[in-house]
């Protein structure tokens, strides 16, 4: 039996007994903790951050004989407040880390399969075997066929040491082909930059475009900021989605668009903003390239047309145009994993996109932001004169062009690894810290993984890959191992930071710290050399140097602001594009110039419908309805954050929280559920062409008719025990890929119907 079956503990068992440390954890963004209790001499308080969703807010960590009992931001951090002398919190994912650390679930000693069973070993053993492993399998198939996969790991950089550079493993699958493909991509070609992100808090109108950044940030700064702009600038917030998240709640408008057709949408704005010449000449004339065929692109496609597609009425298209350019450049369009998820969602970006060029918002104060850090941390290896070998390179890679539904420009594809390991392309795996399962193809993965040769796993959860793993390493939590990280996104738009942290509580078992994982096991397998630090924390001193500081002082006082970043970048050496500028027309790149000429579409901005070739599944008389999943706040990262406190808080949100009901809901308007004879609270049957599922549903007018929506993190293959939900990504399939990032589709066409038999 596994650690994870033998500990199993149900939800509400587990709460009645830890009510009283979790109470803080529960109540969302809070501040501090109690002064009264914080003074007794058994409690301190630490700095620690916050790694739940890659975010690095800064916390403070309240400490008490030695456990975590509370939590709360640090005051003027970059990522955890909305800038200098303002207060620092933390989300209710940030604030669940007290329950994700001291989780009765958790995985806390090594494991190794024998005879077909994982068991319990220790670290020498667990080490040992794992080493002579990955010796057999270098030399039966060679590094090339080991997979690579990424999650949230604290230490990426040494896992990326030892099995890329050192290894020789080439391929990887990264969070592009399974979070934000479409979007970074038609950014990093037309800007040259791989991410933009929007500098809210100087704004003056903000279009979240399928993104909810009132509940999915990346740092608690992205709300604030929003808030902030909008009493201080009284900005407009313009939420295009067809839910009704808590950014459709606090925006001006919510443009509850018909899914998938954002594209359309977005040629319509364009088309107006040219015919009322509101967009800005001197950026287009001197900046931009391809701007004909941008107004080719436009020239007939106006706010009439785009309504019919869209159903958002032509006048609050002429409306949205006219407010985004003369807000310009003070205005910013933001598309997210909401075009991203979609199998036209490459087009849908580059068209989102397009309108920022267009008013020339790029990089200018308000508007989106070329977020660079303006200094580069010392380089380690370099100090200790160390030259680390590049074993990957070289060796050969599968022709992905030989792929069905696989046309896609870098990386693997998510959806594409089952038929690699049919193929005998992959043959083994190295997981860390993430959830593929939920991400993609999850039956065909699972069979997959099943095929593999050898599996390798660092986590903190039994999950669909760790129940499936060959050797199992328990992984410390940010609480328990030495953290830093630096950057530009945050709330300070002109300035650079760093921010890091000591571990703050003993690790929970048996669980050691990333650096002590991959350095045990380069240590075995011969590289030692390559890791001559103490711990994570020395390295990250000899990082730090490179701005003057260590490692001790950043940790003590949680971050510190170290450059002056100025708008307008581009003005110096250009766009770091083909052309120097910012391209309207990607026929200069010629990567995606042959893959559009491929299959048939324009380099240029176009209207792409979903196609059922390969653009994304229509709808029929059959299966008429559309459902997505995603991410909610609580549950954000919902792949790998579906714990207790988690879900009791979006059940909460629905009047879900005193059923006896553990998983995710189906959220159904009700003149969808009223034909069909569906009630809250009651079991429903969704079917696609690809398979079924069964939810709970939640009838109310808070998706569009004719979407359905449901919460990633749940079910089959999913962290929770009981399993409870469901993961619909066991109806998603290889073909469900946008073709040019390789990113999954996570839009399916059903039908749903009463299940019968008992509801929640
Ligand atoms: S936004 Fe929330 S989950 Fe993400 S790092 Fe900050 S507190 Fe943690």
């Amino acid at each position: 039996m596994s650690e994870g079956e033998s500990n199993s503990v149900r939800r509400r068992t587990f709460l009645k007994g830890s009510a009283g440390a979790l109470a803080a954890a529960v109540a969302g963004c809070v501040g501090r903790g109690d002064e009264e209790s914080a003074t007794a001499a058994n409690r301190q308080t630490v700095h620690n951050n916050c790694w739940i969703c890659r975010a690095s807010c800064g916390q403070e960590v309240v400490l008490e004989d030695g456990e975590a009992v509370d939590l709360t931001g640090v005051d003027g951090h970059p990522k955890a407040s909305a800038g200098a002398g303002t207060e620092g919190t933390l989300c209710s994912k940030g604030l669940a880390q007290l329950d994700k650390t001291y989780n009765p679930n958790r995985i806390t000693r090594p494991y190794i399969r024998e005879d077909g069973d994982l068991r319990a070993a220790d670290w020498d053993e667990a080490i040992t075997y794992a080493a002579a492993q990955l010796e057999t399998f270098s030399e039966e198939h060679g590094p090339e066929k080991l997979l690579r996969y990424q999650g949230y790991p604290l230490g990426g950089d040494f896992h990326d040491l030892l099995f890329r550079d050192l290894y020789g493993a080439p391929l990887q699958v990264g969070r592009k082909t399974t979070c934000h493909g479409p979007f970074s991509d038609s950014w990093e070609w037309m800007a040259g930059y791989g991410r933009e992100w929007p500098d809210w808090k100087n704004s003056e109108f903000m279009i979240a475009w399928g993104r909810n950044p009132m509940e999915s940030f990346r740092g608690q700064w992205e709300p604030k900021a929003i808030m902030e702009t909008i009493e201080e600038n009284d900005a407009t917030l313009v939420c295009i989605d067809p839910r009704y998240t808590k950014t459709a709640e606090i925006a001006d408008v919510w443009i509850p668009i018909e899914p998938r057709t954002d594209g359309a949408l977005a040629l319509a704005m364009g088309h107006v903003i040219i015919e009322d010449e509101l967009y800005d000449e001197a950026f287009v004339e001197e900046w931009t390239y391809g701007f004909d065929a941008y107004r080719d692109a436009v020239a007939d496609k106006t706010p009439e047309w785009a309504a019919e597609i869209t159903d958002v009425d032509a006048e609050v298209i002429r409306q949205l145009a006219v407010g985004f350019a003369e807000a310009a450049p003070s205005s910013v369009a933001f598309p997210w994993t909401g075009l991203a998820f979609q199998g036209n969602g490459f087009k849908n970006c580059q068209n989102v996109h397009a309108l920022n060029g267009l008013v020339g918002n790029i990089d200018r104060e308000g508007g989106t932001r070329h977020w660079q850090s303006g200094f580069s941390l010392a380089d380690p290896f370099e100090e200790r004169g160390l030259d680390v070998p590049a074993n990957h390179e070289d060796r050969p890679t599968p022709e992905y062009d030989d792929y069905p539904y696989q046309r896609h420009i870098r990386d693997l594809s998510h959806n594409a690894v089952p038929t690699a390991v049919d193929r005998g392309d992959i043959r083994g795996f190295v997981n860390n810290w993430s959830a593929p399962l939920k991400s993609g193809n999850s039956d065909a993965w699972a069979e997959a993984l099943e095929a593999m040769d050898l599996v390798i796993t660092v986590d903190a959860f039994w999950s669909g890959v760790s129940r499936r793993a060959d050797v199992v390493f328990p992984a410390a939590s940010t609480l328990e191992q030495p953290f830093l990280d630096a950057g530009g996104d945050g709330s300070y738009s002109e300035s650079g930071w760093v921010t890091a942290s000591n571990a703050v509580i003993e690790p929970i078992g048996d669980c050691r710290t990333d650096y002590q994982i991959y350095s045990a096991l380069a240590e075995e397998l011969g590289w030692g050399e390559y890791f001559p630090w103490e711990d994570a924390a020395e390295f990250y001193d000899e990082q730090l140097s490179g701005v003057g500081l260590s490692f001790d002082e950043v940790a003590e006082q949680s971050y510190e602001i170290v450059s002056d970043v100025g708008y307008e970048q581009w003005l110096e050496d250009g766009f770091d594009t083909e052309t120097g500028k910012f391209q309207f027309d990607l026929d200069v790149v010629d990567q995606y110039a042959e893959l559009a000429e491929e299959t048939g579409a324009s380099t240029a901005p176009e209207w792409h419908p979903p196609d059922d070739d390969q653009y994304g599944n229509t709808r029929d008389e059959e299966y008429p309805l559309l459902l997505t999943d995603g991410f909610v706040e609580q549950l954000s990262r919902g792949h790998c954050q579906a714990l207790d406190e988690a879900v009791e808080e979006y059940h909460d949100r629905f009047g879900f929280r005193y059923e006896e009901y553990d998983g995710n809901l189906l959220h159904i308007n009700p003149v969808d559920a009223e034909p069909r004879g569906i009630e809250t609270g009651e079991r429903v049957r969704v079917e696609s062409p690809d398979g079924e599922v069964e939810l709970v549903a939640h009838v109310y007018e808070g998706v569009r008719p004719g979407w359905l929506f449901t919460a990633a993190g749940f079910g089959e293959y999913s962290i929770a025990p009981d399993q409870a939900g469901a993961n619909i990504m066991t109806m998603n399939t290889e073909r469900h890929v946008e073709p040019v990032s390789g990113q999954t589709d996570r839009n399916h066409p059903v039908e749903v119907a009463p299940a019968g038999g008992d509801g929640v």
